[in-house]
Order: C-alpha cells, then structure tokens, then sequence
C-alpha cells in the first residue's frame, strides 16, 4: 500500500514535530546527576498520550521506566519500540556553541543534548505513531513503546523490569533507534551485540616494596605472578586456554557469512581510523574478529614504578584489569566461574574481582521480520541498508532476545557526526524527518507481515 497520505502528514506537521524535540531537549535529564529525569518522563508520557497512546510511568529500583501501548488487537502481530530519555552529562560546558538544554538549528542540524541520543530517535517512534493516527485514525498493528531513563548510567535495572512485566511487554520484535547511521550515510541494520566481562586480577607480594638488592631473591614478585597466570591463560596463537572458555561460541552460519561479505572494507580507512599502520586483515576476518568471535583483552596492567629513571624496587602489588568481549551462546556469569576455577588452579593466591557484565545477543539474518526491516529502511532512505549481524561493542539488547525471548534489531537514525556524548551533541534535520519516516514504513511493513503461529492475521492485512 501506497504510504504518500502518511508522508505528506508528516510534510505538513515538521514544525509540529521539531517543536515536540525541542520541548524534550530543553528538560534536562542526566541519570548521571540525576538532574530533571522524573520531570524528562512526566513530559515524556504526556507527549505519548498526545500522540495517542496509553503511557504509563512505571517505577524502578531506580529512574522510571515510561511505557506506552496502542492496541490495535489481541491477535495483531505486536512491535515493541525501546529507547532511553535520559542524556549524558553535557560538561565541559564551555565547549559548547549554544547551550546544551537551549536546543538550535544551525546549518540543518539540531544541537542540544540528548538531540541525537536518543530524544530525537526515540521522538521518531511517538511521532510516526501521531503521524499514523492523525492520518487514518488506527494503527495496523500492535505498537508498545519502553523508554528507559537509566541507559547512559549502563541499564542497571531494565533487566529485573523486563522479567516483571513480561506479559506486558508481550510482543512479536523489539526494535531500536539508537547510534548513526554509517560514516558513508547508508543505513544500517545490526541484529546483535557482543557481551562483556569486567574483571581485575590483584596479586599481593611482600607487605610494602623492597629493595631488589638487598632484598633480591628472596620476596615474590607479584608482577612476575600475573605474568605467569597470563601465560596459562592464553597461549601464543592468540587461543584462551580457560577451560570451557570458547563453549557456546559456534561457527557462523551461512547466512551471516554472506551478510559480513557483504559489507563494505576499506584497509587504508581502518589503518586511519584504529592509527595502527600494521593492520593487514582482509575483510572477511576483520568482520569475524570484530564481530563474531569472543576477546580475551587486557586494558590495564599496573605495578612497580612506571616514572621517569629507574628506581630499584620488588613491588608488593600488582593488579590487571581485563575485559572478554563475549558471542553466541557464552554467558558472562558462567565465564566468570571458569576464570576463578582457572586461577584457583595455578595461582590461588590471586583475588579476581568481578567489575561488570553484560551478555552478548544474537538475531538471526533470514526471519521474516527482519526481511520486513531491511524493506522498510530501504524505502525511508531509498539506499539498500548493510545489515551487520553484531556490533563489536556492547548493549543491553540481551533483555529482549534472552529474558522477553524476542527477536531484536537495531536501526539507527543519527548521523555518523552526531557527538553523542561529547560537546555539540546534534541532529540532522532532515535525518530526524527522514527517521519518523522510516519508522513509518517500519509500522507499515511489519503489519504485513504474519501473525505469531497459530493466530489470526489481523483484518485488512495482505
Ligand atoms: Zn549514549
């Protein structure tokens, strides 16, 4: 079906949309300080009622969860959009050019704080909604919508409200509108994210540093102790020798391969970009490694004396912090278990600390709906989209695929100069408008598609 009255609708209100944004980006909503993120879902939810919907806020251990819902009918097949209302920090504040909550339009791009992540992505779901409901009065489909106000302080408490209001939240595909688009524009599809396990590595020596004259020889160096743990850790291929560490890690399926040969490379760019003249993957394994396989990284090892000269000494801590990136079916908490059985075999006397997890999530390439995805994305943008099957870093999509057991994907709308997180955080106009649109066709398309097993197709579905 044609969508030109819901394209000119949302033609003839673009300044009613831009100044919904500019209302969400003038209130303040730092998780981080905790400054103005109640008053941010207050208004949050009266927009969603405005759009019309039912919005509820629902209440956290922490910041409130504001969730809406328009139900077209019980059978109907049922999208849940996600995104987060709360925003970074917005200091150093002398470096911005207009202030961080006095959202303007410079050169075709919209600056304030949280324009791009993720008020105005988010704004896009609310306002194809509006645009919708103005234009034909009913939705063709189930929409449900969950905000959270807690991303950018790392989702400490999405899970635990995932898992109470799993019927609530009851759908069919979860999907998200978070990060830019590609460096060349195009738009993408990510139907994943790689899990994370924090951990630091503490080994104690003598009670204080000594000499390592007089004292030479006779205290242990804990140095020399992580060293040694290190190398029954890993062996010299690169392969981790932590028992059971690569379980759940399959090979990639066919379909994901031929995903990952699609997408662009370009040797010299990434040289560039990562400033290490010695990369010389080809393409294929560069995806692999960055997507599809697990990491054993250590980011920091510090002990002894690292200033300037020498200085003769036995140090008496040394302490590493190491992240695993973590694919497939491998589970932080359970590699967390195997690292301390590993050490409490070769080195008990070393503590390992946990720091933090978040499991990895898999959508798989060839379902129905992210057919329907990729179709609508292609006729917002008017370009084919890549579609990554992960993202190297990582994001809490694991509630959705793993504690609602839903399919999820990603498709952002900001523009890759968006400096999320950093001063001059802004907005393209026309990729706001362009994102409402592409959000449209993702209602459209979606509700084409078939009901969950046995069940109705909604009526007026082809
Ligand atoms: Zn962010």
């Amino acid at each position: 079906m044609a969508l030109d009255d819901l394209f000119d609708q949302l033609d003839r209100s673009r300044g009613d949309c831009l100044d919904r944004l500019f209302t969400l980006l003038r209130q303040p909503s730092v998780s981080a300080q905790n400054l103005g993120v109640r008053e941010c879902a207050g208004l949050l939810a009266g927009m969603l009622e405005e759009a019309g919907m039912d919005a509820a806020i629902m209440e956290t251990e922490g910041q409130p969860v504001v969730y809406a819902e328009r139900i077209f009918s019980p059978e109907a097949y049922t999208v849940l959009f996600y995104g987060h209302y709360d925003v970074q920090p917005p200091e150093p504040l002398e470096l911005w050019q207009s202030a961080p909550f006095s959202p303007e339009v410079r050169n075709g791009k919209i600056f304030g704080r949280g324009a791009a992540d993720n008020k105005g992505q988010l704004l896009a779901h609310v306002l194809a909604v509006r645009t919708w409901l103005q234009t034909r009065g009913a939705l063709p489909l189930n929409v449900k919508m969950v905000f959270e106000g807690e991303e950018e302080s790392s989702s400490p408490h999405l899970d635990a409200f995932v898992a109470r209001n799993r019927e609530l939240l009851k759908s069919d595909l979860v999907y998200t509108s978070d990060g830019p688009l590609h460096e060349t524009g195009a738009p993408l599809v990510v139907l994943g994210v790689r899990g994370i396990l924090y951990i630091e590595l503490t080994a104690v020596g003598a009670a204080w540093d000594n000499h390592s004259g007089n004292k030479g020889g006779i205290v242990p160096n804990p140095a020399w102790m992580l060293v040694d743990l290190l190398r029954t850790m890993r062996d010299r291929q690169g392969r981790v020798c932590i028992e059971g560490f690569a379980e759940g890690v399959d090979p990639p399926d066919a379909a994901t391969v031929e995903l990952i040969r699609r997408l662009p490379f370009d040797r010299q760019k990434i040289r560039a970009a990562v400033g290490y003249e010695g990369f010389d993957l080809d393409a294929e394994t560069y995806y692999r490694k960055l997507m599809l396989e697990p990491t054993f990284n250590i980011a920091g090892f510090t002990s002894g004396y690292g200033g300037e000269g020498s200085k003769t000494i036995i140090p008496s801590k040394a302490v590493l912090k190491v992240d695993f990136r973590l694919v497939g079916g491998q589970d932080p908490e359970d590699i967390f278990r195997k690292v301390c059985r590993h050490v409490q075999m070769h080195a008990p006397q070393i503590q390992v600390t946990f720091l933090g997890a978040m499991r990895p999530s898999r959508t798989r390439p060839g379902l129905p709906a992210i057919d329907r995805v990729i179709a609508a994305v292609r006729q917002a943008y008017g370009v084919e989209p890549m579609v990554q099957p992960s993202l190297g870093g990582s994001l809490p999509d694991y509630v959705w695929t793993r504690t609602l057991g839903v399919p999820s994907v990603l498709v952002p709308y900001a523009n890759a100069d968006e400096s999320n997180h950093a001063p001059n955080e802004n907005l393209d106009l026309e990729k706001f408008y362009t994102g409402i649109k592409c959000s449209l066709c993702v209602l459209d398309r979606l509700s084409r598609g078939q009901a969950p097993a046995g069940q109705a197709r909604p009526a007026g579905s082809a």
